[in-house]
């Protein structure tokens, strides 16, 4: 039977401090600040929870000098989801804003793309720039995941569940897969990295942290076909989904937003700026 479901995203942290120049190569204007948004996501229906990346936690923030909101476990817990007893996982990619915490969800089995972990453990990482979105401790705890079973590797396309698949993308990491879930409205994409904002697909405009630059400009066209409609793509990063999707819960500075319904305001009209700009 098919199955629909519910999708959220759950912002845990953002940070103000960035400039255009961050998000946009070869962008005219690149000195304008331009905030970035981090989310984990959850997809649900009544017989299935699964959370979507697991973020970063405190520990990491400071090592990073990039604070958090809000445990994104806390903000789990704020939605009524105990991350001890998730039972799946997908992570989008092995950065330490998509893929820290693992040790907090003991009973959870982690879908991965079998290229990301390879890219993540392999010759690559002896380079600093490729390096540097990588944490070693996470990949540490992702090996043990696989090595007490609870790893599931995509190589490719693959399905999680009825009416969730992954998407394998790349450029952004090597093994980047982006989501694809069933709702009401049609198939919805959880783009993660595959595009941080809105305007680096809609402009064309690549994400300076790149591994695979053709690859990337293939995501960006991926994502738009394999959801239903225009605002069933979502962003990883962009501030702007808080604006476009109701919030249905905040505390201590985290905030829920549900995606899996009409966009509140002119979808169309927020976004055209971009498309204008390509
Ligand atoms: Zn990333
Ligand atoms: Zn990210």
């Amino acid at each position: 039977m098919e199955e629909i479901y519910e999708v959220f995203a759950l912002k845990y942290a953002d940070r103000n401090g960035r400039i255009r120049g961050d998000s946009f190569i070869f962008d005219d204007d690149h000195s304008s600040p331009h905030p970035m948004d981090y989310f984990i996501w959850v997809i649900r229906n009544g017989a299935r929870t699964i959370v979507i990346d697991t973020g970063y936690d405190g520990a990491e923030a400071t090592r990073r000098d990039r604070p958090i909101l809000r445990e994104p476990v806390e903000v789990l817990r704020d939605f009524g989801i105990d991350a001890g007893e998730v039972d799946t996982v997908i992570i989008t990619h092995l950065h330490y804003d998509h893929a820290g915490t693992l040790d907090r969800f003991p009973n959870a089995v982690f879908h991965l793309q079998a290229s990301e972990m390879a890219f993540a453990t392999g010759p690559c990482m002896c380079h600093g720039a490729l390096q540097m979105p990588y944490t070693a401790e996470h990949i540490c705890d992702m090996v043990r995941k696989v090595y007490s079973g609870k790893v599931v590797f995509h190589d490719g396309d693959g399905s999680v569940a009825p009416g969730v698949e992954v998407a394998a993308i790349g450029g952004h990491s090597r093994g980047l897969q982006s989501v694809r879930v069933k709702t009401a409205r049609g198939w919805l994409v959880l783009a993660s990295d595959a595009a941080h904002f809105y305007e680096n697909y809609l402009a064309g405009k690549p994400f300076p942290i790149v591994e695979n630059l053709e690859a990337m400009y293939q995501g960006f066209e991926r994502i738009q076909e394999l959801a239903s409609a225009p605002e069933l793509v979502i962003p990883g990063h962009d501030p702007l989904v808080c604006q476009m999707f109701p919030l249905i819960g905040a505390q201590g500075g985290a905030a829920i937003h549900r995606l899996d319904v009409a966009p509140i305001g002119d979808f169309a009209a927020a976004v055209e700026r971009f498309r204008a700009a390509d």
